[in-house]
């Protein structure tokens, strides 16, 4: 029980004021519980959408396509694609965040991800077409320049001051090289021991991978035992991990 108060221990100071306000001032108390309500309706409406959205980004957006139109190596690319896709998202600012969340875990930057937030704040198209009609286009013109060079500046220094270790994580999913060997077609030969023994060894009869640690890079001596295989029992393949459990998913075979 202590444990979950803990964990929602935000929620639970919310509630608790609540309880306060009804009893200090009950007419304060149900204007709020109305505002809240009316809030929480409009999220339930909304959230949906964005939840749709970053699953589809997760499922059918490519890492390499975030990180090289979105990535640290974006270059002037990334912020001008931010600023576009900022600008013309719709929705509240809150949505912004587990968009913003899942692009982050696919390879973008932080100072892109920080400009897409500002821009969906500040600078959305909607917004600058009533602005200009309100307060006229030579102000809306003069503020967007102005916001603009602002957010970038912001994003280069946010990039400097947190780091993506200081962003949780969880179930990010990383993908690493890794051997596997296909027991029911090995006929214990040998061969992949004698090529690279620090990677096989034949025990019984079937050979094992003794060391899978290869990183992102397969050694010349493990491709070439897999080629050398006559059973064509040797994989070598992309496994998805997740990184907090750090438990293979899929393998892919490269
Ligand atoms: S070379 Fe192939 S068949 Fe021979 S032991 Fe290794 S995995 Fe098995």
């Amino acid at each position: 029980m202590m444990e979950k108060f803990k964990k929602n221990k935000f929620l639970v100071f919310v509630v608790l004021i609540y309880l306060v306000l009804f009893i200090t001032s009950t007419e304060k108390a149900v204007l709020s519980v109305k505002n809240s309500g009316y809030y929480i309706k409009e999220m339930l409406m909304i959230m949906p959408v964005v939840f749709l959205l970053t699953s589809l980004i997760e499922a059918w957006v490519p890492k390499k396509v975030i990180m090289e139109n979105l990535g640290d190596e974006s270059g002037l690319k990334g912020p001008l694609i931010s600023i576009l896709f900022g600008s013309v998202s719709a929705g509240p600012i809150y949505a912004a965040f587990p968009v913003c969340k899942t692009l982050l875990k696919k390879g973008a930057s932080i100072s892109n991800i920080v400009v897409i937030l500002s821009a969906w704040a500040v600078i959305k198209v909607p917004m600058l077409a009533n602005e200009a009609k309100f307060l006229s286009p030579k102000f809306m013109a003069t503020r967007w320049i102005l916001t603009t060079i602002s957010i970038l500046i912001m994003g280069y220094i946010i990039s400097k001051v947190v780091k993506r270790e200081d962003i949780p994580m969880e179930g990010e999913e990383i993908e690493e090289d890794t051997i596997l060997i296909k027991e029911e077609y090995c006929i214990g030969c040998g061969i992949c021991e004698k090529l690279a023994s620090e990677y096989f060894r034949v025990e019984n009869k079937k050979a094992i991978v003794i060391n899978n640690n290869i990183g992102n890079g397969v050694e010349n001596k493990v491709q070439k035992a897999k080629e050398k295989c006559p059973a064509n029992a040797i994989q070598i393949g992309t496994v998805k991990r997740t990184k907090e459990k750090h438990s293979a998913k899929t393998i892919k075979e490269v």
